[in-house]
C-alpha cells in the first residue's frame, strides 16, 4: 500500500530561497506525477499491491521488467526525504549533529565544501546524499536519476539534496551553484537528521 506523499510545509515558506511556484511545480506536478503513475502501474500487478514503498524500491531494483516501477517509486521516496531535509527557517547544525560531521568531514565547513562540489559535480539530472554507513560515519553520495541509496541496506540516508533542474530552474534558471549554496546555508533541517538517526537535537 503506497501512501499518497505530501509537503510538510506551505509552498511559500521556503520564500525567498524557493518560489511558491517552484514547489506548487515540484510538489504537485512532480512528486505527486510520479506517484499517480505509480499507482497506475499497481493496478496490473496485484502482487505488488501490499508492499510498502521501501520494499517495492528494493524488490524492483535493478529489475528491467520493472524499470518504471522503480523509478517512479524511488523518486517518491527521494522527494519526501527531500522535503523533509529543508527546514523552513534557518537552523543552527545542532551539537549532536556537529559531532557526526566533525567525525567524518572535520568541520561543518568542509562538509558544505565537500556537499557543495559533489552537487555542482554532478551532470545531468540526479540527487546528492548524507549518508550514515554500517561503519557509523558519515559519507556523501550522488546518485543519477532516480537511483537512491536507501536499495543499499547498509546505508541510511539522512538528508538529500534534489539537483535536477526542475528543482532550481523557474527560480535560478541555469544557476545550480546558487541554488546549492542557498540550501547549505539556509535551509538543511539538521532537525531531521538527528529525527533519523534517532537522536535527540541539541
Ligand atoms: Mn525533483
Amino acid at each position: 500500500m503506497i501512501e499518497k506523499p505530501h509537503l510538510p510545509f506551505n509552498s511559500n515558506d521556503l520564500m525567498p530561497f524557493i518560489s511558491e511556484e517552484t514547489i506548487d511545480f515540484h510538489y504537485g506536478k512532480h512528486h505527486l506525477g510520479y506517484y499517480n503513475k505509480l499507482i497506475g502501474m499497481l493496478k496490473d500487478r496485484p502482487d505488488l499491491a501490499n508492499m510498502n514503498l521501501i520494499d517495492l524500491i528494493r524488490h524492483s531494483h535493478g529489475r528491467d521488467d520493472m524499470v518504471g516501477i522503480f523509478n517512479n517509486a524511488a523518486q517518491i521516496y527521494n522527494h519526501s526525504l527531500f522535503w523533509d531535509s529543508l527546514s523552513v527557517s534557518p537552523q543552527k547544525c545542532c551539537s549532536t549533529a556537529a559531532k557526526l560531521i566533525q567525525d567524518s568531514f572535520g568541520d561543518l565547513d568542509h562538509f558544505k565544501k565537500e556537499f557543495s562540489s559533489a552537487a555542482a559535480g554532478l551532470f545531468g539530472s540526479g540527487w546528492v546524499w548524507l549518508v550514515k554507513n554500517s561503519a557509523g560515519k558519515l559519507e556523501i553520495i550522488t546518485t543519477q536519476n532516480a537511483k537512491t541509496p536507501i536499495t543499499n541496506p547498509t546505508l541510511t540516508p539522512l538528508l538529500v539534496l534534489d539537483v535536477w533542474e526542475h528543482a532550481y530552474y523557474i527560480d535560478h534558471r541555469n544557476n545550480r551553484p546558487q541554488f546549492i549554496e542557498d540550501f547549505v546555508d539556509h535551509m538543511i533541517n539538521w532537525d531531521n537528521v538527528c529525527k533519523i538517526l534517532g537522536k535527540v537535537c541539541h
